[in-house]
């Protein structure tokens, strides 16, 4: 077989050899599937209304929602059973905003909610893998004297990252509008959006329902170039594309054989990006094989898009 160094293309082009693109040129993707930009819907403090009106309309629509939840504090306990159905949905994500919100004014106590709150969600997880990487939520509108850096060796310690800071309707957003703006605003920048809430058709902060339907059905509307996200794929996906490397590692006429490399942990940074990569021509359909996990895609303009991890697994590429 021989070797296509990924330079190759430069020696054809002075051969005089003229191709669209080298066998194995490979573009890591911006965001997942090519979509333009991101958006992230957030659901503070367990609000009962979530249970009740929130999740069901994101469940009829196939919308994801980051729910930060507080396991320890009272809107949460006398439903914990319907939170852990509701956990086993793929439009539910649960996420960290401490185990009681009451805030917290020394290390050893923001490190005791924090853990709490890791120790009441691991159970509500499908997924068993633990430990994994959670969203972390501060509370507002409680005491909160940990200095910045302690709170940061803090989530390290617990495998937690900052969501983007709060915002959302009816304090940052004064009326439905407002809110369909920061959807659209985020597609015409190409970069992620969010909306957080708190109660949605009732509870506290309320967001009316008529906004909140608004909200979910622009989302739908735009869902072919929007990633509507779990807050955790999201960084994943942020953190992995900042460090990949893509690499040709053996390319021929039937093969194309890559590495996919970042700098992010990879028992925690798991997420597939994804990927386009030119074949040669003539081949019509694609064959990807990546540790063992075989899929098949389609080539169009000889370029086939797919998903890989990066990792140590080679990705093998054959014409199918
Ligand atoms: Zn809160």
């Amino acid at each position: 077989m021989k070797l296509f160094p990924v330079v190759a293309g430069i020696a054809l082009a002075v051969a005089g050899i003229t191709r669209a693109a080298d066998s194995g040129e490979t573009r890591i993707l911006k965001w997942k599937d090519g979509k333009e930009a991101v958006f992230l819907l957030a659901f503070d403090d367990s609000c009962p209304t979530h249970l009740d009106k929130a999740i069901p309309e994101l469940a009829k629509r196939g919308l994801v929602g980051n729910f930060y939840v507080n396991p320890g504090k009272g809107a949460f306990p006398p439903r914990s059973a319907e939170w852990k159905k509701a956990a086993r949905s793929p439009v539910v994500a649960l996420q960290n905003h401490t185990f009681t919100h009451k805030g917290a004014t020394t290390a050893p106590e923001l490190d005791e909610e924090l853990a709490r709150c890791n120790d009441a969600l691991k159970d509500f997880f499908p997924d068993p893998k633990w430990p994994r990487l959670i969203a972390f939520g501060k509370p507002g509108g409680v005491p909160w004297e940990v200095p910045a850096d302690q709170v940061d060796q803090l989530l390290a310690k617990h495998h937690l990252f900052h969501r983007p800071m709060f915002h959302g309707p009816p304090f940052h957003q004064k009326s439905v509008a407002e809110c369909l703006a920061t959807i659209d605003q985020a597609l015409a920048d190409g970069t992620m959006g969010h909306i957080d809430f708190h109660g949605v058709g009732g509870d506290w902060h309320v967001t009316p329902m008529d906004w909140y339907l608004a909200i979910l059905d622009r989302l739908v509307e735009k869902k072919d170039r929007l990633w509507i996200a779990d807050n955790v794929h999201y960084h994943q996906y942020l953190t992995e594309r900042e460090s990949a490397a893509a690499k040709v590692i053996k390319a021929s006429g039937d093969g194309i054989q890559l590495s996919l490399t970042c700098q992010a942990d990879p028992a925690l940074y798991d997420f597939p990006l994804t990927l386009e990569t030119s074949v040669p021509g003539g081949w019509e359909q694609c064959q990807i094989e990546q540790g063992g996990k075989v899929t098949t895609a389609p080539v169009t303009n000889g370029v086939v898009r797919y998903e890989a991890r990066p990792g140590p697994e080679t990705i093998h590429l054959k014409r199918k």
